[in-house]
């Protein structure tokens, strides 16, 4: 066997860049100074970081004060969402959001739900994406906020984010979208695409884990996260994690000024990988076939369970994904896939394979190889395909 290694699981997390390692270095090593104090050494902490900020805002089409930074993406979800919740409850108690959300964005909704909010989801169609039509018909004098994300880390399915923002506009609703999959992937102007606040992380374009931002257009729209220091301008208390956000900065900046060359490069690797994959019989794609991610390729296959594969698959050196991560530890499948119309036992056989810049053709080529075999064999051994294949469902 080879020893090989194929990562495709860069929905899951990336790869830090080496432009990245190389901006945070100095601010891990000898200008460890604090960004709050006076002398030089902090200055030259507090001068990268709002070059940091300056960069994030530049790569969204935000000024540079819209940028808040966090400790996650989760984070800048839940500040967004229970916030805005905080903010507009004397107003209203009604949020809408979409079916497919990641659990950053619909736990935290449950939560808000049991303090007596009230919660519409908006359903998809069957390639995932949300109708402005129906978020249109929802909101009411009472909604106080609208969080539809901008693509699904599932299926890689893209939200007409812009024409969702501009009816949210129109109606003076708060719009939030959960950005954590596209930046960095897919062209984002705040500004352009009617955008209140948008939630992005590192890990997920090449910066570091543990390290995300919230952009907040200018306004009143949500109370601070935490109170002490003052930092942040005032809304997120904590001494600032320095290397953590020019990593942060430095991998988007990078990911931006080549994203079109990405996009072009990554996406015809997907469209291979799919087209291939798409041979397998009683397979599917999951997700719209054109308005997805460029390294997001996901599948059902019929009679496997998609454990089975990625455990399969990693003895085989290919790491995947079964829908999502966080979802891996139970047994139900996932509520992405229930919602774009994917009966039980077929959404279980779920495999998303993400790519990334970092993917090389011989890599797919090795998955083409490797996983159509893992397929026919795990179906062997599968007394539903044998049902499957006299006709008895
Ligand atoms: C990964 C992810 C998150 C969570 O971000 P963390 O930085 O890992 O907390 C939220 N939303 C989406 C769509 C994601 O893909």
């Amino acid at each position: 066997m080879t020893a090989r290694r194929v990562y495709a699981d860069n929905a899951g997390t990336t790869a830090l860049s080496k432009t990245a390692l190389d901006a945070m270095m100095p601010y891990l090593t000898e200008s460890y100074g604090n960004p709050s104090a006076i002398y030089s050494l902090g200055r030259e902490a507090k001068k990268a970081l709002e070059g940091a900020r300056v960069k994030v805002a530049a790569a969204i089409g935000a000024l540079p004060e819209e940028i808040y930074f966090t400790g996650s993406g989760t984070e800048a979800d839940n500040w967004a969402i229970r916030g805005a919740a905080e903010k507009g409850s004397k107003k209203g108690k009604h949020i809408i959001t979409s079916a497919i959300e990641h659990h950053a964005v619909s736990h935290t909704l449950e939560y808000l739900k049991k303090q007596g909010f009230e919660i519409t989801m908006l359903p998809v169609d069957n390639l995932g994406r949300v109708s402005p039509d129906d978020l249109k018909n929802a909101i009411r004098d009472d909604t106080i906020l609208i969080t539809i994300m901008m693509a699904n880390n599932e299926i890689g399915a893209i939200q007409p984010v812009t024409e969702l923002g501009r009816l949210a506009r129109e109606k003076g609703v708060p719009f939030h979208t959960d950005a954590v999959q596209a930046a960095g992937h897919i062209p984002i102007d705040v500004k352009a695409m009617n955008i209140d606040m948008m939630s992005i992380a590192g890990h997920k374009f090449r910066g570091p884990k543990g390290v995300g931002a919230l952009y907040i257009k200018k306004g009143n729209y949500i109370p601070p996260l935490l109170y002490g220091g003052g930092q942040e301008s005032k809304r997120r208390s904590s001494t600032e994690n320095v290397a953590g956000i020019v990593g942060l900065a430095a991998a988007l900046e990078e990911a931006t000024a080549n994203m079109a060359e990405n996009m072009k490069r990554v996406s015809a690797m997907r469209d291979r990988l799919i087209a291939e994959l798409l041979k397998i019989p009683f397979s599917r794609l999951t997700g719209d076939p054109v308005n997805r991610l460029p390294g997001t390729a996901s599948f059902v296959f019929e009679c496997v369970e998609g454990e089975a594969m990625i455990l399969t698959l990693d003895n085989a050196g290919i790491c995947a994904s079964s829908g999502s991560a966080c979802s891996s530890a139970s047994l139900d499948p996932s509520h992405v896939l229930l919602a774009i119309g994917l009966a039980h036992e077929v959404a279980h056989g779920s495999v998303r394979l993400s790519i990334s810049e970092c993917t090389t053709d011989e890599d797919i080529d090795y998955i083409i190889a490797t996983l159509p075999p893992i397929v026919e064999k795990l179906r062997a051994m599968s007394p539903l395909w044998e049902d499957r294949m006299n006709g008895k469902f």
